[in-house]
């Protein structure tokens, strides 16, 4: 290395008073456009004393470009589901109607009435945006909207069983998943957990046994992703609260996936509802707002006035509160349900309606343009924690290739990156989670992929 080559690299200041300098911190602003060449030229002058030649001009200010731009690019990042999992929690759970998009966008460029009275001109509450709309559509005296599902259950017991005893079968114990656990919730709590039963079978006289040495809440967690078959049983939600009604309990059901509609028309086993549960008798029913309710993330409770009125009090409840685009959110998804247009309206409920045969002409149509792959028979699943392992039959287009998991990965490298499954060495497309405004850019891109 010769320190003439060292002294050849440019300083910072000069590149920025050329034009092209000049363009990277009007792209940039001034701050980042110095970093990023700071960056670069440090990196530069490691390589030239290691003996490599300078690079020209041009590719210094490239490389600053690169960089900045990596640094201000959003890691969050729409995609395109490929991989037919209707509710997939890692890939955000519900895609939302247009409505709700609409409503949420709305509210959150400009101010609004979330805690004003325009009625009086006084100050109001948040909560009662959603609350009139879930109160007629599930015919409850009370409502609230909070952060999500695991801390609307958190709440429920901070507020109604701090420090007192919880009946909850061995059986519901359970872990949501991303480390969500049933117990540890309780515990968090501050409520006493008091579980009977055994894990299959539990009969009513084990909350009998329980409820005689007192309690503050009867609780029953839904199973949401795992079955117990075999010799079980657990007895009727409306045994269990006449039971919890007769010793002045409440009790508490986390329904978890919000489940409105019957599932049963689309060809899946049934989910319980929420309008099953408030008619057997439970006295407050919690429920995530993206899960099979097909809306913004939120937690909804609903049930009796006055132990919403104690939940709503709890100073725990102002730290979980629900924002203004997720109020406007769920508000506009429950119209769908009111107005009886939710499975035209809500995409998850698009796609878990959607006939095979639908799908099966799509993918036979997508895999003609393509030209290179085959369709074939297959399963999608709704996922997300509801309706665990069950299956709608699906058809999906199919490509081998010889290393499916570099192909997954150029996949996933794509501008919208690209999701599939792999099965057998092949990679799958499933068509029934493609959104149809993301059809054009799938093809597109698989066409890339593929043809490179
Ligand atoms: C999904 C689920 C939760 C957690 O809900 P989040 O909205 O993800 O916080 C809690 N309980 C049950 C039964 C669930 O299915």
């Amino acid at each position: 290395m010769k320190n003439s080559d060292l002294r050849a690299i440019p300083s910072v200041d000069a590149i920025l008073r050329t034009p092209e300098g000049q363009r990277l911190s009007a792209q940039f602003g001034h701050d980042l456009a110095v970093s990023a060449l700071r960056d670069v030229l440090s990196t530069i002058r490691e390589t030239t004393k290691a003996g490599e030649e300078m690079p020209p001009a041009a590719q210094i200010i490239s490389k600053a470009d690169h960089l900045a731009n990596s640094w201000i690019s959003p890691s969050l990042l729409p995609v395109i589901n490929a991989t037919g999992i209707i509710l997939h929690t890692n890939l955000g759970r519900a895609p939302l109607s247009a409505e709700t998009i609409a409503a949420m966008d709305a509210v959150s460029g400009a101010y609004n009435n979330l805690e004003f009275d325009l009625g009086s001109g006084k100050r109001g509450k948040r909560s009662v945006h959603a609350e009139d709309l879930l109160k007629r559509l599930l015919d409850v005296e009370s409502a609230f909207v909070v952060n999500n599902n695991a801390a609307a259950t958190m709440l429920i017991l901070s507020a109604l069983a701090r420090a007192k005893k919880v009946i909850i079968p061995h059986s519901q114990l359970v872990e949501i998943g991303g480390g969500f656990r049933v117990p540890d919730v309780m515990r968090q709590s501050g409520a006493k957990l008091a579980a009977i039963g055994t894990t299959n079978r539990i009969h009513l006289k084990d909350y009998e046994n329980a409820l005689e040495e007192g309690a503050a809440l009867v609780m029953n967690a839904h199973h949401s992703n795992f079955k117990i078959i075999g010799f079980t049983t657990e007895p009727p939600q409306s045994e269990i609260a006449g039971l919890a009604h007769s010793y002045a309990c409440p009790y508490v059901y986390d329904q978890g996936s919000g489940a409105l509609l019957d599932t049963m028309p689309f060809g899946l086993p049934h989910e319980p509802t929420i309008q099953e549960a408030l008619a057997g008798g439970v006295d407050l029913v919690c429920f995530s707002g993206d899960k099979l309710l097909g809306g913004p993330q939120a937690g909804i409770i609903v049930g009796r006035a006055d132990l919403m009125a104690k939940i709503k009090k709890h100073p725990f409840a102002r730290a979980v509160r629900a924002d203004k685009t997720c109020l406007a959110g769920i508000s506009a998804t429950l119209t769908h349900y009111l107005k009886g247009e939710a499975v035209e309206k809500i995409p998850i409920w698009r796609m878990i309606a959607r006939s095979e045969e639908d799908i099966r002409a799509q993918a036979f149509d997508w895999a003609s343009q393509l030209g290179f792959c085959q369709v074939r028979a297959g399963f999608s699943m709704v996922g997300g924690g509801s309706l665990p392992e069950e299956q709608l039959p699906t058809h999906l287009i199919s490509v081998s290739v010889e290393k499916p998991d570099q192909v997954m990965r150029s996949l996933r490298e794509l501008a919208v990156p690209l999701i599939a499954r792999i099965e057998d060495g092949k990679i799958l497309f499933d068509p029934r989670t493609i959104l149809p405004e993301q059809e054009s850019v799938f093809l597109r891109q698989v066409q890339h992929v593929f043809s490179s």
